[in-house]
Parts: C-alpha cells; sequence; structure tokens
C-alpha cells in the first residue's frame, strides 16, 4: 500500500511545468519552467514554511503542548500555520483587516482556526491595529506564539532546505535563473542563496515586485496585486541575493495570470502571473542577447481559486480598468 500518515507530509517536492504559450515571444529558447506550488496540500508555497516554523518553534521550547499559534495573517500562511496546528493539536488564532473577504476568512475557519476582524481604516499604532490586537492576544493568551514570517529566519531557511535542492536536482544542475515574487522575501532569500552557493555564484536570482512596492525603488504605492511587494524592508528579506529585480504592473500581472488559465491552464493567484511576467521579460531578453540555453524556473505561489471574484471577474478588472467594456473576454452567463 502507498499511503502517507498525515497530509502534512504531502508539503513540498513539487513538480516542474514548462510553460508553451505565454512564452511565445521567447521563440526557441530560453526553456521557462514554472514551480507550481498550488499542489501542496494546503494549496500554496507557504505551508513549506508553517511546517518549518511550527517545528523549530516547538524544539526552542516556545510552543508547547496544547499551545497556540497567534499570527496576523489573513492568507496562505494561516492555511498552511492551520494545516500544521491541526495535525499537532495546537490551536490558532489568526487576525485580519476587515478588508479581507468573507471568503478567505471561511477558509481559515474550516480548518478549526479562530479569526479575529480588524478595521482596516486605523493607522499601524492604534490599538485596534491588526498588528497591536495580535501582540495583544500573544500576551494575553497562556502559551501563545507568535511565528512572524517577516522577521523568522525559519522562512527563508524553509526555502534554503526545500524549494532550492529540490529546483537544482529537478534541472539536473542546468537552471541558469530563478524568479519569484517578493513578499517577505522568504522565497528569494533561502531559494536563491541555496542556488548561488551550489551552482558556485553562476544561477542569476531575479525578484518580480509590483511597481510602487520598496524592493522596485518605490515607497510602497498601493497596489493590487495581492502577497508581494512591501511597503517596509522585513528582516526575512536578504539584500545580497538578488541579482535584478523587475517591476510589473498590476495591468500586466492580471493580463498574464488569465492567460495562464486560458493557455497554459494553470489556475493560478495574481502574483503568479507577476512572476511569469517578468520571466517572459527576462526570457525576451536572454533571447536577444542570443542566451538560448538558459533555463528560466519561475515559482508558481498559489493558486486561482482565492481571486475568483478578482482578477478573473470581468466586472472587477473593468472597474480597474482593466479590461475594455466591450471586452472579448465575455464569461459564463454572459449573452453572446
Ligand atoms: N505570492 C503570494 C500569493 C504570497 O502569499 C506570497 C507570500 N507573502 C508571495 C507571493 C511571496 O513570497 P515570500 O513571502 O516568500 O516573499
Amino acid at each position: 500500500m502507498d499511503y502517507v500518515e498525515h497530509v502534512v507530509d504531502l508539503v513540498g517536492n513539487t513538480p516542474l511545468v514548462r510553460l508553451n504559450t505565454v512564452t511565445a515571444g521567447i521563440g526557441e529558447g530560453p526553456l521557462v519552467l514554472a514551480k507550481v506550488e498550488y499542489v501542496n496540500p494546503g494549496g500554496s508555497v507557504k505551508d513549506r514554511i508553517a511546517l518549518r516554523m511550527v517545528e523549530a518553534a516547538e524544539r526552542a521550547g516556545e510552543l508547547r503542548p496544547g499551545g497556540t499559534i497567534v499570527e496576523p495573517t489573513s492568507g496562505n500562511t494561516g492555511v498552511g500555520l492551520a494545516m500544521v496546528a491541526q495535525r499537532k493539536g495546537y490551536k490558532c488564532v489568526f487576525v485580519c483587516p476587515d478588508k479581507v473577504s468573507e471568503d478567505k476568512r471561511n477558509v481559515l475557519k474550516a480548518y478549526g482556526a479562530e479569526v479575529v476582524v480588524c478595521p482596516t481604516a486605523v493607522p499601524p499604532e492604534h490599538p485596534d491595529s491588526y498588528y497591536n490586537v495580535s501582540d495583544r492576544l500573544v500576551r494575553e493568551i497562556e502559551g501563545a506564539w507568535k511565528p512572524n514570517q517577516y522577521a523568522n529566519p525559519e522562512n527563508p531557511a524553509s526555502h534554503y532546505h526545500t524549494t532550492g535542492p529540490e529546483i537544482w536536482q529537478q534541472t539536473d544542475g542546468k537552471v541558469t535563473h530563478f524568479v519569484t515574487g517578493v513578499g517577505t522575501g522568504g522565497t528569494i532569500s533561502g531559494t536563491g542563496r541555496y542556488l548561488k552557493e551550489v551552482s558556485d555564484g553562476r544561477v542569476q536570482v531575479v525578484g518580480a515586485d509590483p511597481e510602487g512596492s520598496v524592493y522596485s525603488g518605490g515607497s510602497g504605492r498601493p497596489y493590487l496585486v495581492e502577497g508581494v511587494g512591501e511597503d517596509f524592508w522585513p528582516e526575512t528579506y536578504d539584500r545580497d541575493i538578488a541579482d535584478e529585480i523587475i517591476a510589473i504592473s498590476d495591468s500586466d500581472s492580471f493580463d498574464l495570470t488569465r492567460r495562464l488559465a486560458r493557455e497554459e491552464g494553470l489556475l493560478v493567484g495574481g502574483s503568479c502571473g507577476m512572476a511569469v511576467a517578468a520571466a517572459v521579460r527576462l526570457g525576451e531578453r536572454l533571447a536577444a542577447e542570443g542566451q538560448r540555453d538558459a533555463v528560466i524556473v519561475v515559482l508558481l505561489p498559489d493558486g486561482g481559486r482565492g481571486y475568483l471574484t478578482k482578477v478573473f471577474n470581468d466586472a472587477w478588472m473593468s472597474s480597474y480598468g482593466f479590461l475594455p467594456p466591450d471586452s472579448s473576454h465575455a464569461t459564463v452567463g454572459d449573452v453572446l
């Protein structure tokens, strides 16, 4: 019989899938391979960091039997933590701003987590801000532990020990460029460090960033793509790793996200479209320079089901001017 003891044992070892049509502008080469993280059991790359942060806290005695995990998160990290907590018998309390959709909150509740909702329209220093509420809960709940993915070294370490080695083995050491979006910076810092070390510095690491975010020289101006870009420099971001940062507009990110579903059969989130847009731009440049043998690996952090009312909804896209009103992108139910 072939089975695992628990669904958590399925985290990692995600496949590489060749991109075929969105890369048409690149021509014969370089090869562009997508590392598809939505096949993780919690549906995103964040399962990797959840598992490692929890196990490190257990070893350090910071998280004990019966303890409670408290984290300000509304998305993928919460799902990963809730899944690992369920396996190990911990409680979870997630704090999220009220702008987070009810669907996302319900996913966390479905895993048995408690969700505390805070007002979005208050400054970070306000007692009701979601940063302050989560700090207060950590103080008030006995046995509480806060993973703090923005400062926890186990976040990049999980990628150094899993994502990086997987990519190296899956490409037989032929990977030449690694492209990924940057949020906490855990993925780029850990995976990038490993790939640089194992290749004696040969692998080039390229960050993809929403236009306006600090990583590409902005001040944190609002953008719509979720999970990437910051308005501050997190401790988990290692400034020595990226060789280049490519800034991508919301419009280009969403356009590619929709094309990935329609043309490649990959229903993925908006930050995936952003990363692929950067990979395609890089591939076109390498092709123009004659570097046809390059092998670009681009990481796709999550699936698209959490974004059906946004990126994949024509009315939402039109309301931000991303689709012309007479768009030919008809959806089910439209009268043609
Ligand atoms: N895309 C999505 C959808 C995410 O949730 C995250 C994590 N915030 C990222 C990309 C970026 O990953 P990292 O935090 O490792 O930089």
